[in-house]
């Protein structure tokens, strides 16, 4: 049984397990060091965990994708924007105390300022990346040429503090303020340059309290449970909450990683893919489960037959109807399929109408003049039964305007420039003859319906 359970592991994983054991316990300078540890007590280094930058040139989750490759209840402790004397020496000493390495993201004009800083930082064992010459919190539009030589100026001046041992400077950087931009990514990424941002903040830089620091490491640690720590050696603050932060982490069971970087005599640890992402898909998550798209295989390259216009239905119609509304290209109706004489035929079978349905009531001439006074626009606009009431007046109205129809013509312009009436018809222009143009075509709604009701009476 155990025998079929070992054949299913595959060959890599064993590979990478059986690293990380002689990693964790065996290999690593940790190893050593944890029996030079004064401090029966101290939260320790659990392991050494070294990466290859141009495998994994973006880390952080509070950024990107890929984290540090850490199991369950690790932590990565990260220092920036030293050295800085006062503080920085307390943060090395509470380390030391508590026998962890931690990596420093060095500023570069603060290593010109205090060298000595740096090299304690290698002595003490930790490892020492950079973070800029002068700390610009604009790198997020800087021009590629000005964050280049930030970042190349703060390497520089690092560097200079370790006598130019490049052999002691880790390949990591983290941008100032967090303030990412592609173009400097990939130029640190086509240096060999791992970008560091971070899985969780204290917010140290802020002006908030020793407990409130510690309050935010602990709560934010707690809630990914693995991760890259951000603080800061340069503040009190931070000096101030880290033993009880260290103490806390070792109280819950936390273990603290020491990152470095691979090198010719240093290969990158073994790790699986998945192992970068702080919560790696599983067999629960169903997106990794969809079956694959399949790939079709086109036996033939001859190409399809185009549709013609007669295969559309009524919803293209309609679509083609509303295009000149929606700015598309104007259709040209005549492209539509014309009926035919056979399809014509039936339709002359149709009755005739009665000449005396075209026949218009004495009346109605009459009636549409009213509808285009004042008078009679009011009164189509009115509820109906009180139009009903007053068509007596409305035709007394219209007859006497019939008999004057240049005067009529000159009311209509007056109502048409009245406020909301921006799509009132032009005033019927009288002909020679006297009589008015296209009154019943022309005649707006409130027309329409009035003379639709002078017809039903
Ligand atoms: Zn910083």
């Amino acid at each position: 049984m155990i025998a079929n359970v070992l054949t299913t592991i595959r060959k890599r994983s064993l590979t990478v397990i059986g690293a990380a054991l002689l990693s964790c316990c065996f290999m690593t300078p940790q190893g050593a060091l944890a029996a030079d540890c004064q401090n029966p007590n101290a939260l320790g280094t659990s392991r050494t965990l070294v990466v290859d930058p141009r495998e994994h040139p973006r880390i952080g989750t509070m950024q990107y994708r890929e984290t540090l490759p850490l199991a369950d209840h690790e932590v990565v402790l990260t220092f920036d924007d030293g050295p800085l004397p006062k503080y920085s020496n307390q943060v090395l000493a509470i380390l030391a105390s508590q026998c962890v390495k931690a990596t420093f993201f060095i500023i570069g004009s603060q290593a010109n300022a205090n060298p000595e800083g740096v090299r304690k930082l290698i002595a003490a064992g930790h490892t020492v990346g950079t973070h800029s010459q002068h700390h610009p919190l604009t790198m997020d539009r800087m021009p590629l040429e000005r964050a280049r030589q930030e970042i190349d100026d703060g390497i520089a001046s690092t560097l200079a503090a370790l006598n130019g041992d490049k052999s002691k400077l880790a390949p990591f950087f983290r941008i100032p303020g967090l303030m990412r931009a592609e173009i400097v990514e990939n130029y640190l990424a086509s240096q060999g340059i791992q970008t560091w941002s971070a899985d969780f903040p204290a917010d140290d830089w802020r002006h908030v309290s020793p407990q409130r620091v510690y309050d935010l490491a602990i709560q934010r640690i707690e809630a990914k449970r693995k991760g890259i720590l951000l603080l800061h050696d340069i503040q009190p603050r931070t000096v101030a909450a880290l033993p009880r932060i260290l103490a806390t982490l070792k109280e819950r069971g936390y273990r603290i990683v020491h990152v470095v970087p691979a090198a010719a005599d240093r290969p990158a640890t073994p790790t699986e893919p998945q192992q970068w992402y702080l919560h790696p898909p599983s067999e629960t998550v169903a997106i990794s489960r969809w079956p694959r798209v399949p790939n079709f295989v086109f036996t033939e390259t001859r190409t399809l037959p185009a549709p013609v216009l007669a295969d559309l239905d009524w919803r293209d119609a309609e679509m083609l109807d509303h295009a000149p509304r929606t700015r598309l290209a104007p259709v040209r109706r005549t492209l539509w399929p014309q009926p035919r004489l056979a399809q014509l035929a039936p339709m002359a079978t149709l009755p005739i109408p009665a000449a005396d349905v075209f026949r218009v009531p004495e009346a109605l001439g009459l009636t549409l003049l009213a509808a285009r006074s004042p008078g009679g626009r009011k009164l189509a606009q009115r509820a109906p039964d009180a139009a009903a009431s007053s068509a007596p007046r409305a035709q007394a109205i219209s007859a006497r305007q019939a008999r004057h129809p240049k005067q009529a013509a000159h009311h209509a312009p007056a109502a048409a420039h009245g406020k909301g009436h921006a799509d009132a018809q032009p005033a019927a222009q009288p002909k020679p003859n006297g009589r008015p143009l296209h009154i019943a075509k022309r005649a707006p709604r409130a027309e329409a319906s009035a003379i639709a009701k002078r017809v039903a009476d």
